[in-house]
């Protein structure tokens, strides 16, 4: 296991073929990739020499193709790969590798959704890639419709950090809605009512949600409930148009 895999939840390994980022939107503030990166580098972790300055590890490329048990895996925990600095050759190996590892799910996650718009009709869109942008307030709700103009089968929306409300989203043919307040000590707030709401427009669009974490804004962190329960729903992938259920 890498030292990256510390910070999952859902997924049960990461795959970092790119390390490194530069801010690109309000949700970056506090970036915790950045802290990680930087302690690695520290800490003289394999890898981590540059810390958080950008960089690729084609080396890391194959990884996948040797895990021989079916995985849940993140990819790029600790950068962006549609970041600007990422060519688009690169991207397009990182997909090589996942349209081949038909026996694993890979969640991706960007902030860049007009870049992923722009080379989405260059990359292979099988069922076991789980395609994501980040919407941290109303300001960034755009990136939605750059996701929905790919060809990506599952496609889900991260609302990590929420910092902001945001007006009612068209979620319908998600896979998956993640939401989550801040963590660290310099979490910006997050109030119950924004969860809420997309609670309810998930279960309208019978999209399954991913409740996280409450903000660790001000003294102690709450239990991750809204009126009392929890939401830890799993990501329905679909095999466009029939249920895909490997999970
Ligand atoms: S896009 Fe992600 S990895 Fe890059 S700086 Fe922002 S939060 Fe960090």
């Amino acid at each position: 296991m890498l030292e990256e895999d510390q910070n999952i939840e859902w997924a049960q390994i990461s795959w970092n073929p790119v390390i490194g980022c530069t801010p690109f939107s309000a949700g970056c503030q506090n970036c915790y990739a950045r802290v990680i990166a930087e302690k690695f580098k520290h800490n003289k972790v394999k890898d981590y020499e540059n810390g958080f300055k950008l960089h690729l590890i084609p080396s890391r490329l194959t990884m996948p193709l040797s895990w021989r048990k079916p995985k849940k895996v993140f990819v790029n925990s600790m950068s962006d790969l549609f970041h600007e600095d990422v060519p688009d050759a690169f991207i397009e190996q990182v997909f090589n590798v996942m349209n081949k590892c038909d026996i694993h799910v890979f969640m991706v996650l960007t902030k860049r959704s007009e870049r992923l718009k722009q080379i989405a009709p260059k990359l292979k869109w099988t069922p076991n890639i789980l395609m994501g942008v980040t919407i941290e307030s109303n300001a960034y709700r755009h990136r939605l419709d750059d996701l929905k103009a790919t060809k990506a089968i599952n496609k889900f929306i991260c609302i990590e950090p929420f910092i902001g409300a945001i007006d009612k989203l068209n979620l319908t043919g998600l896979s998956w809605v993640i939401a989550g307040g801040e963590s660290g000590p310099y979490a910006r707030p997050m109030f119950d009512d924004w969860v809420r709401s997309l609670r309810d427009w998930c279960q309208e669009a019978d999209v399954p949600f991913w409740f996280k974490q409450k903000s660790a804004y001000g003294e102690r962190r709450a239990k991750a409930t809204i009126d009392g329960h929890y939401y830890k729903e799993e990501p329905r992938l679909y095999k466009s148009p029939d249920l895909f259920d490997f999970l």
